[in-house]
């Protein structure tokens, strides 16, 4: 386009100028390239971990200072190994993809989802109180109970447990708060998988 718009001069100058903007176009699209690899999961498209635990850590910021509410969701595949060995990694892999699409398709632009590592995700609820983050894991929990994932034709069906926390005062640092989700998604797995569960009161 920039090439179209200057004509050449007599000292040929327009080649550089062609060739600087080229290269800012390149430049962008490289750091492009390097945010996305240090902010996404390869395999799902889904942030990762690390910057999943940044957006947590800013949403705890801004409940600190402005006294805003937020919930967290952490689940985990059921008996994913044994999808692993009855169907193989790819299969497996297939279905990690497939939970990413029902996350992406179950939750608002504004809420974050992330792979926290093998076949653990995470999803940030900002303005959102525990009890409306029971309700949406409930129904992400029922969606993937009920959208098998498909693999070279064989449907497999698949569930997932889930445990919620929702920022309370005292929560200053990260791990706090995953801690309580995860103790929940713990309770989840112990009370037989595929539900969600809060953090019990101490
Ligand atoms: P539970 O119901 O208690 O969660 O049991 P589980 O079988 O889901 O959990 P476990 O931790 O025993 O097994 C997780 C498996 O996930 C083991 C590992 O090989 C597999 N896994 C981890 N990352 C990937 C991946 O990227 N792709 C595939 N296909 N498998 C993965
Ligand atoms: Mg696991
Ligand atoms: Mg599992």
């Amino acid at each position: 386009m920039v090439a179209l718009l200057l004509g050449p001069d007599p000292r040929g100058n327009v080649e550089c100028v062609v060739e600087w903007a080229r290269d800012i176009t390149e430049q962008k699209r490289a750091e492009q390239k390097l945010k996305a690899l240090a902010t996404t999961d390869s395999l799902t498209g889904l942030w990762n971990r690390r910057y999943f635990w940044v957006k947590v850590a800013q949403e705890i910021k801004r409940a600190l200072r402005y006294g805003e509410i937020f919930s967290l969701l952490i689940f985990d595949i059921d008996d994913f190994k044994s999808i692993n060995d009855t169907h193989g990694h790819a299969a497996g892999d297939t279905v990690l993809k497939h939970l990413a699409m029902i996350m992406k398709a179950s939750f608002r632009h504004a809420d974050f989802s992330g792979r926290l590592g093998g076949e653990e995700f995470g999803i940030l609820l900002p303005d959102t109180g525990i009890d409306d983050a029971i309700v949406l894991a409930e129904r992400l929990r029922l969606a993937i109970e009920k959208k098998p994932a498909v693999y070279k034709g064989t449907r497999i069906v698949f569930t997932a447990s889930i445990g919620v926390a929702g920022y309370h005062q005292g929560i200053d640092r990260v791990d706090q708060l995953f801690f309580e989700s995860d103790k929940a998604l713990y309770r989840a797995k112990n009370g037989g998988k595929n539900r969600v569960q809060k953090t019990a009161p101490d």
